[in-house]
C-alpha cells in the first residue's frame, strides 16, 4: 500500500513535526451515526487510521452525535462493525455528546468575554440577516445585549424556559465577513428531542462547528482531517480554539471520494432502502460497506483501492472499474477455482463405459501451486454452459460446435458428432465421443484443440441458487439526472438475476463467506441466506469488465 511520493497531507504532517508545532500524529474518524458507512467513508477511515499507523501515532473513533433527531444506536453498532471489518481498531472511543457539559461551560465563557450572545431572530430571519456571497449581512438587533443578560437568557434556554427555535446562541464575529460562516454563526439551538445517549437531559444542542474543533482539542488530536466542504469552516474552527485558548489541532481538507455509477449520499441511499429499490442497507448492490461485505468484497481489496485512488485537493470522479479491478486482483490471487454451470445443456459421451465415474485432478489455483489439487467426478453425462456450444459457428468460435472438438477442463478432449433437439428445434442434448488418450495431465493423444470449457458431472453436481449481481445504475452519474428524471429512471433492470446453478460436489461443503472463482464466470461468495439444504452464491464480480467504455 506504499506510494511513490508523499501526498499533501503527509507533507503537511512532516512540516509540522519538523517545525515542532506538533510532536506526534493523532487523528480521528468522526462519523455522524445517522446512516450506514459507505465506500466514501472507507476512504476517510483508511486515511485517518492509515496515517496514525504510518507515523506511529493514534486514531480515535468519535461519534459526532450532535443532532438528536437523526441518530440511532443501530447506526453506532454498524459503524463499529464496519471499521473493524475493514481491518482497523481505534485507540479510544468517544461521543461528541460526552462533551456537552464542557461545551456548555465554554459557551458561558465566551458569553462572559463578550464573544457570544443570545439572539431572538427566528431561523428564517437569521438566514435573511446573514446576507449572501455578494451582499454583507446585517447585525442582529439582539447583538448588543450585555453579558449579564446573555448569561441569564442562555441559562434559561438550558433550563427549558423557551420554545423550540425561539432563541439561539451565536458567536459574535463579523456580519460583514466575506466568509459567510463567520457571520455570527449559531452555536446552540433549542430543540426538544430525545438523544440516543443523553436522553432528555438537554433541550439545547450544539452545532457541528461549535462541537467539532473543541472535541478534537479535548482528545488532543493534532491533525483534524475532513473533506473539502469544510474548508470555509476552518477560520471558524480556528477562531473558537483561539478564543478559548485551548489545544489547537490543525484542520486539513481533502476531496471526497466520488465513484462513477454510484449514489452514496445518505438521503438517496435511505430512499433506495425505504422505497424497496434494494432489499436493505446490506443489499449486495448497495455502496455501503455492509453491502460490499455481503457482496463478497474483501477488506484488502477496498483498502488497496483507497490507497491506489490517492488523496486529492480537488473533486473528481473515479471510474468504478478501478474498485471492481481491485477485488478482481485480490481474488485472482486468493480465491480457489471451482467449476459451476449456470445455464446448463446436457452433454452425453456416447463411447463412455456405462456407469463409469472417474475422479480427475483439478488445479485449485494456477497462480499458486501450493494450493494443490482437488478431485472432480467425471462421467459420461455432463452439463456444460449453453453458451459454449453452437450448432453452426464461425471459424473463430473455439468452444464446442457440431463436428468440432474442445477440451473439458481437467478432463478429456471431446468431439461432437450430433445433437438432440426438442419440438421447437432447441438443442437439448449434445452427443460427443471422448478421446481416451487425451486425459489432462497424461495426454498422449498429440492433439491440439484451441478451446477449453468447464463442465460438471450431472449426477454429482449440487444444485444451488446463484444471484447474479450487476451495477445498480446504468449511467455514470445517477445523482445528476437530466431534467424531469430522477435516479429511479437510471436503475439497471438487470442488476439482479437469480438462476439455478450446478456446482461441482466439492462446493457442497462451502461455508458462509467462502469466496471462489467459478472458472470462466467470475468470483462468487456464499450468502447468509444459505440454508442446510441449499447454498446461495452471490456473484461478487465477473472476470472481466463487460460494460466497456
Ligand atoms: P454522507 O452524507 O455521504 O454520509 P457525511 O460527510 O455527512 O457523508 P459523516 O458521517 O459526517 O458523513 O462522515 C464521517 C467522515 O467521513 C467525515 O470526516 C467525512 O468527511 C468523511 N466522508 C464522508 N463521505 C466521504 C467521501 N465520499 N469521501 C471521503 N470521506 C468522506
Ligand atoms: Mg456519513
Ligand atoms: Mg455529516
Amino acid at each position: 500500500e506504499k506510494r511513490d511520493s508523499k501526498h499533501f497531507i503527509q507533507q503537511a504532517i512532516d512540516a509540522d513535526l519538523a517545525s515542532g508545532r506538533f510532536s506526534g500524529v493523532f487523528t480521528r474518524f468522526p462519523p455522524e451515526p445517522n446512516g450506514y458507512l459507505h465506500i466514501g467513508h472507507a476512504k476517510s477511515i483508511c486515511l485517518n487510521f492509515g496515517l496514525a499507523k504510518e507515523y506511529d501515532g493514534k486514531c480515535n473513533l468519535r461519534f459526532d452525535d450532535t443532532n438528536p433527531t437523526k441518530e440511532e444506536t443501530e447506526y453506532v453498532d454498524s459503524i463499529m462493525e464496519d471499521i473493524r471489518w475493514l481491518g482497523f481498531e481505534w485507540d479510544s472511543l468517544h461521543y461528541a455528546s460526552d462533551y456537552f457539559e464542557q461545551l456548555y461551560e465554554w459557551a458561558e465563557k465566551l458569553i462572559v468575554e463578550g464573544d457570544a450572545y443570545v439572539c431572538d431572530l427566528t431561523a428564517e430571519e437569521t438566514r435573511e440577516y446573514r446576507g449572501t456571497l455578494t451582499a454583507p449581512g446585517k447585525n442582529s438587533p439582539y447583538r448588543d445585549r450585555t453579558a449579564k443578560e446573555n448569561l441569564d437568557l442562555f441559562r434559561r434556554m438550558r433550563a427549558g424556559e423557551f420554545q423550540d427555535g425561539s432563541r439561539s446562541l451565536r458567536a459574535k464575529i463579523d456580519m460583514a465577513s466575506p466568509n459567510i460562516n463567520m457571520r455570527d454563526p449559531v452555536m446552540y439551538r433549542i430543540l426538544r428531542a430525545t438523544h440516543h445517549r443523553t436522553g432528555d437531559k438537554w433541550c439545547i444542542y450544539p452545532t457541528y462547528d461549535w462541537t467539532h474543533g473543541q472535541s478534537d482539542s479535548l482528545e488532543q488530536i493534532t491533525f483534524s482531517i475532513c473533506t473539502l466542504e469544510f474548508e470555509n469552516h476552518r477560520p471558524l474552527y480556528d477562531w473558537y480554539c483561539q478564543k478559548l485558548g485551548i489545544h489547537h489541532p490543525r484542520q486539513i481538507e481533502f476531496a471526497k471520494l466520488k465513484l462513477s455509477t454510484l449514489l452514496i449520499g445518505k438521503r438517496h441511499m435511505l430512499r433506495m432502502v425505504k422505497e424497496g429499490f434494494v432489499k436493505g442497507w446490506d443489499d449486495p448492490r448497495m455502496p455501503t460497506l455492509c453491502g460490499y461485505r455481503r457482496r463478497g468484497y474483501t477488506p484488502e481489496s477496498i483498502r488497496n483501492f483507497c490507497a491506489d485512488a490517492g488523496i486529492a485537493k480537488f473533486n473528481s470522479t473515479i471510474d468504478i472499474v478501478r474498485l471492481e479491478n481491485a477485488v478482481r486482483e485480490h481474488l485472482n490471487a486468493v480465491a480457489p477455482r471451482r467449476m459451476a454451470v449456470l445455464d446448463p445443456v446436457k452433454l452425453t459421451i456416447t463411447n463412455w463405459p456405462e456407469g463409469k465415474v472417474e475422479m480427475t485432478d483439478a488445479v485449485n489455483n494456477p497462480g499458486d501451486p501450493s494450493e494443490g489439487k482437488r478431485k472432480v467426478a467425471f462421467s459420461g453425462s455432463l452439463l456444460i454452459e449453453r453458451e459454449d456450444f453452437r450448432e453452426e459457428a464461425p471459424r473463430k468460435f473455439f468452444r464446442l460446435k457440431k463436428g468440432g472438438a474442445v477440451r473439458l477442463r481437467a478432463g478429456y478432449i471431446v468431439d461432437c458428432h450430433d445433437v438432440v433437439k426438442d419440438k421447437e428445434g432447441n438443442v437439448i442434448e449434445i452427443l460427443c465421443t471422448y478421446d481416451p488418450d487425451s486425459r489432462s495431465g497424461s495426454d498422449t493423444s498429440g492433439r491440439k484443440v484451441k478451446g477449453t470449457i468447464h463442465w460438471v458431472s450431472a449426477e454429482h453436481a449440487v444444485e444451488v441458487d446463484v444471484r447474479l449481481y450487476d451495477r445498480l445504475f446504468t449511467v455514470e452519474n445517477p445523482g445528476d439526472p437530466e431534467e424531469g428524471k430522477t435516479f429511479v429512471d437510471y436503475l439497471n433492470p438487470e442488476s439482479l438475476k437469480v438462476v439455478t446453478g450446478y456446482v461441482e460436489s466439492e462446493l457442497g461443503k462451502a461455508k458462509l463467506g467462502d469466496r471462489v472463482q467459478f472458472e470462466r464466470l467470475g468470483y462468487f461468495v456464499v450468502d447468509p441466506d444459505s440454508t442446510e439444504d441449499r447454498i446461495v452464491f452471490n456473484r461478487i464480480v465477473s472476470l472481466r469488465d463487460t460494460w466497456g467504455k
